[in-house]
């Protein structure tokens, strides 16, 4: 589904991705990990295109991405993204947050926008707080609003950069169990996360990353008690 094929980017004299080549299935789930810096946020990036890359392709279901204008914007509904800040939209209520993209990219009626958007709330654990605005929502709550109006959307693929790490530790399973339910109900997930246990439980295969570039994969039983390499070893050792 997600075709991530010899693709190299720069920062300036910085080498940030090099040489990324990673296909995600329909229906896999794939967790990155790797140490901070090493480009797992700008690898997520570069697949909604909030990233340009210098070289290589990336394809989603055969298409290579759009550049601009509406196709951009779809692309961008396609590829849903909840990141380490929940960046709702804060003078919104939680409903219209879930709406709003429907009815604009999507062309949904209003009613059919807001039916939707109720079901998801509820498959999220949060429907009772519909028409609060986000900032009277708990962390965890706000994030799992995120990924219901990500969802929204009807994507083919669900990317989650850190989803977790700015929660209370109370917090955390909350978000990682909706995603785990997601996970099982078949969704294409592409996981940057810490979370080694979600790790474990949810993912298909594990990615890890260093430098820049893609060290080992492997399925996570494989992973987290036979790691290749040198690195991936060094920073299980601090982890875990
Ligand atoms: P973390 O675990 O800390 O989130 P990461 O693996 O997500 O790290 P990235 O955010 O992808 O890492 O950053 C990779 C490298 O690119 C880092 O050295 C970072 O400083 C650099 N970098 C990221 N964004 C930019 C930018 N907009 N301009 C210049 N350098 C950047
Ligand atoms: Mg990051």
């Amino acid at each position: 589904l997600v075709k991530i094929a010899n693709v190299n980017k720069h920062y300036g004299s910085l080498h940030v991705l090099k040489n990324i080549n990673l296909d995600v299935k329909r229906g896999e789930v794939v967790v990155v990990i790797g140490p901070s810096g090493s480009g797992k946020s700008t690898l997520c990036r570069t697949i909604n295109r909030l990233e340009t890359i210098d070289e290589g392709e990336i394809t989603i279901d055969g298409n290579p991405l759009p550049k601009e204008g509406k196709a951009l914007a779809k692309l961008r509904a396609d590829v849903g993204m909840v990141f380490q800040s929940f960046n709702l939209f804060a003078h919104k209520s939680v409903l219209q947050n879930v709406t709003l993209g429907p009815m604009k990219v999507r062309g949904k009626s209003s009613a059919a926008a807001k039916e939707r958007a109720m079901e998801l709330l509820k498959r999220v654990g949060v429907d009772n707080q519909a028409e609060k605005l986000p900032a009277q929502l708990s962390g965890g709550q706000q994030q799992r609003v995120a990924i219901a109006r990500a969802l929204a959307m009807s994507p083919k693929v669900m990317l989650f950069d850190e989803p977790t790490s700015a929660l209370d530790p109370e917090m955390i399973n909350e978000v990682l169990d909706t995603m785990a339910d997601l996970a099982r109900q078949g969704m294409t997930m592409i996981v940057v996360t810490h979370e080694m246990g979600f790790a474990r439980r949810a993912a298909d295969r594990v990615v890890f990353m260093a430098d820049g570039q893609i060290v080992e994969q492997n399925t996570p039983e494989e992973f987290f008690s036979n790691p290749q390499s040198e690195r991936a070893r060094d920073f299980l050792s601090k982890i875990l």
